[in-house]
């Protein structure tokens, strides 16, 4: 069977099993249901790829599973041509979801080799996207303010830059605790100084490493 054939039916499923753990969102399932993510990941571990898994990816980090990147974009709740900033790249993986939903993508990643890893994916698969390597707990203040902020590692607490750098109506979704689990937040500036803050359920996340995340030890 064709190469590219063979992973149709398993994310054909993926979207279904997504679906079935109810997300709701179409236009979040149509993108997980068109990215090649077994091209994102080492070909011998292409038979999970469409698992609803988390994957390593080098660097001791992962490809987040895809429930939890469609959970994300669907807090996030995008419009088309909306602002989003997402820290920790990763594989590329959520940076490509987002771009799908058509949003205009940032993404900052503290590992360079995972950072010029994806910019080259990005590349490849024709989505644009800016993306910078370096400490993401700070935000990127060059290109605030933002409709979305994305944060898919663990943090001890939400950075405070992250919550300046959104717009008004702006939404920050992150996932805050302890090395073993993290509930979801989201954040919502409401006005210059407003914000309304709503959580959902436990994940668990690599850590948030960084100058506002966790220490490096
Ligand atoms: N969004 C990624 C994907 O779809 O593949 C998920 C990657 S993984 C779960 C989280 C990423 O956050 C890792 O690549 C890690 O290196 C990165 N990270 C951790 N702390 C960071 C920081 N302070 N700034 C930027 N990236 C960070």
């Amino acid at each position: 069977m064709n190469q590219e054939r063979r992973f149709l039916r398993p994310r054909r499923q993926l979207v279904e099993q997504l679906r079935k753990k109810g997300i709701e969102d179409e236009r979040v399932l149509q993108a997980i249901g068109k990215i090649p993510r077994h091209k994102l990941i080492d070909t011998a571990l292409h038979s999970k790829a469409y698992d609803d898994t988390a994957l390593p990816i080098g660097m001791g980090q992962t490809i987040s599973q895809p429930f939890t990147v469609a959970a994300q974009t669907e807090l996030l709740n995008i419009e088309k041509g909306e602002k989003v900033l997402e820290i920790g790249t990763g594989s590329g993986y959520q940076c490509m979801v987002l771009c799908e939903l058509g949003a205009e993508v940032y993404s900052v990643e503290r590992h360079k080799e995972l950072y010029f890893k994806a910019k080259e994916a990005l590349r490849e698969f024709g989505y644009k996207a800016m993306l910078k390597s370096g400490d993401g707990t700070l935000g990127w203040s060059a290109y605030a303010p933002y409709d979305g902020i994305v944060v898919t590692a663990g943090a001890p607490v939400v950075p405070d830059d992250l919550v300046q750098q959104l717009s008004i109506g702006g939404r920050l979704v992150i996932p805050v605790g302890n090395d073993e689990s993290q509930m979801m937040l989201r954040i919502r500036r409401t006005a210059e100084n407003e914000y309304e803050r709503e959580e959902f359920s436990n994940f668990k996340f690599v850590p948030l490493i960084g100058e506002k995340g966790w220490g490096e030890g």
